[in-house]
């Protein structure tokens, strides 16, 4: 398994793919039939989310050790710290460290929505503090690599909603990697404009680690909603709007509309030399799948060195 650090040496642009553990059983046979058949794109790494105030704790961590059990899938597990101790935060990096995961997503996780939340008890507060935590805890847990876990954060290209003002937010950002983060993924975004932008101002302030884009094909109107509430800050731009209203509606040509967006972006973010794209699955193979074939690139070599048509 490969180390953050190294990760993004190996090729000018990952691809990698985030699922959520589902809380069926017959859910997670379908999943882990995703995966798998998402492997044959080598994808350099999967994720995979923590519920909201841990509450998928131990479907996560299940879900993690056995992809990185029984596939050569290099798998990178959230981490939040809303509602979570020092000693539960504790035991999934010992189970991580013994299975050799390599990397972790250390995010805040949002407070429950319907209640005012007590930040006073609650071990980390920021993420910024689990960042440094997941990192000193690698050598006494004993991770098999020296340097112990890689580790990757959250970016917002629009903003995060908690932080309306951008300098003190991009402080905040840099204080995450001062604390040892390797790598930015960033909430999803529909204009390329806005992550451009972002990785800039990132330059500006002096921030160096790769940051890897966060796209998401959209699947259905009620999807997007959906989104449009978990990802708060986010906007769908004009242009993709008019393109869905042209539709007849349906769910097939929504999807379609939301397939070649998603693609075209990627295209677009591949010829201004994006270290790495994120794709938001939503748990289906189908329109990452798409997207892969359309761009053509089904592995980190063709990547790498391209095809010589003689064009
Ligand atoms: C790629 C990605 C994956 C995600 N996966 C999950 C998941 O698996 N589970 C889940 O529950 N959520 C997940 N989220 C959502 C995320 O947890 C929320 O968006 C959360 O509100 C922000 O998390 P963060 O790690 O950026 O927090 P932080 O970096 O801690 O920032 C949170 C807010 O606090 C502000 N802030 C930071 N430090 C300070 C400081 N010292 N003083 C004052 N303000 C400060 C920031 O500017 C920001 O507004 C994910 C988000 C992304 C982009």
């Amino acid at each position: 398994m490969t180390h953050a650090q190294d990760l993004f040496n190996q090729t000018p642009t990952s691809f990698s793919f985030e699922f959520f553990p589902p809380r069926t059983q017959q859910a997670a046979e379908s999943l882990y039939d995703s995966m798998v058949r998402l492997e044959q794109l080598g994808p350099s790494y999967v994720s995979v989310t923590y519920g909201a105030g841990g509450t998928t704790r131990e479907l996560t961590r299940d879900l993690v050790l056995r992809a990185q059990n029984q596939t050569g899938l290099n798998t990178v597990p959230h981490m939040t710290c809303v509602k979570q101790t020092e000693g539960e935060l504790r035991d999934l990096l010992a189970a991580y460290a013994q299975a050799g995961v390599s990397n972790i997503l250390a995010l805040r996780g949002d407070p429950p929505s319907d209640a005012e939340h007590d930040w006073g008890t609650e071990r980390f507060r920021y993420a910024a503090e689990l960042v440094s935590f997941i990192k000193d805890q690698a050598k006494p847990l004993g991770h098999p690599d020296p340097r112990g876990f890689g580790v990757g954060i959250a970016g917002f290209p629009e903003g995060h909603p908690g932080t309306p003002n951008r300098m003190a937010e991009m402080d905040h950002l840099k204080a995450k990697v001062d604390a040892g983060a390797d790598f930015i993924i960033t909430q999803m975004f529909f204009d390329n404009r806005d992550f451009y932008d972002f990785r800039d101002r990132c330059e500006l302030a002096g921030i160096r680690v790769p940051i890897i884009a966060g796209i998401m094909p959209v699947q259905s109107v009620p999807g997007m909603r959906r989104m449009s509430e978990l990802a708060l800050g986010m906007r769908y731009p004009a242009p993709m709007l008019r393109a869905l209203r042209r539709t007849d509606g349906s769910d097939e040509s929504v999807r379609r509309v939301g397939v070649h967006w998603a693609t075209e972006q990627c295209r677009d973010l591949l010829d201004h030399d994006a270290k790495g794209i994120h794709f938001y699955t939503l748990n289906k193979s189908g329109a990452t799948v798409e997207i892969y074939r359309t761009l053509g690139v089904s592995n980190s070599k063709q990547l790498l060195e391209g095809n010589d048509l003689g064009i």
